[in-house]
């Protein structure tokens, strides 16, 4: 399927409240401008320099989400043209983000991401650490947190993420509820390509699709 037939089927496919992220990690910008063009509406990176080069050539009509794991060397350049930043997972990281955000003005809209495996050379912060990180980044004038992210276990089996899914569901029910001052629990990003189905079913209202939309990476 050409990329764009995969976009249009799965815009089809997806419920209407459901966002579409298509994850564009080592495509070139001619690939993510097909997407784009098929209805793609927030491009996910997963590298700033990959993504200050699509960018350039696709620039404002979609959003840009940073969902790889962002280094605070890299902050100032990414804040200067990302619209969201998913994976968030530590108080430096946030206050970096704060930080460069206050210098050009700009408040950026965080996700905060979930270690939903609990391995321990992963990103993320664990579950039962999120609340108390999401308190200490309320406080920070140029960031806003609007939900949860994550990825789960690197596993083929869908069904092996289930529970990861639901823990994260839970765990994003429970923050919303807490009506934290500052905090708006709107999105709750999980899903790829193997695995967006189980997620849907289990609560996601974004999905990072890859290889779904663009194919096999090499
Ligand atoms: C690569 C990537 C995806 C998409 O993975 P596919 O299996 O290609 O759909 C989603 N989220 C993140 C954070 C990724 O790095």
């Amino acid at each position: 399927m050409s990329i764009k037939e995969s976009v249009r089927q799965l815009l089809a496919e997806l419920p209407e409240d459901v966002k579409l992220v298509a994850a564009a990690k080592t495509r070139t910008p001619v690939e993510i401008a097909e997407a784009v063009e098929a209805g793609i509406g927030i491009v996910g990176e997963n590298y700033v320099q990959e993504a200050e080069n699509a960018y350039q050539e696709i620039g404002k009509k979609v959003e840009w989400h940073f969902i790889g794991h962002l280094q605070k060397n890299k902050v100032r350049k990414a804040v200067a043209f990302f619209d969201m930043i998913e994976t968030v997972d530590s108080v430096e990281l946030a206050a970096e983000i704060d930080k460069r955000c206050g210098q050009i003005g700009k408040i950026m809209p965080v996700l905060i991401e979930i270690n939903s495996g609990r391995e321990p050379q992963k990103a993320g912060v664990y579950p039962e650490k999120a609340e108390s990180l999401i308190r200490e980044i309320a406080g920070m004038k140029n960031v806003r947190v609007q939900g949860l992210m994550t990825m789960g276990p690197a596993t083929t089996q869908a069904e092996e993420l289930r529970a990861c899914f639901r823990e994260t569901k839970e765990l994003f029910d429970r923050i919303k509820e807490a009506a934290l001052h500052n905090v708006e629990m709107r999105y709750l990003s999980m899903g790829m390509t193997d695995s967006y189905k189980v997620a849907l079913e289990e609560g996601a209202n974004m999905v990072r699709i890859g290889s779904g939309i663009f194919g096999p990476r090499d």
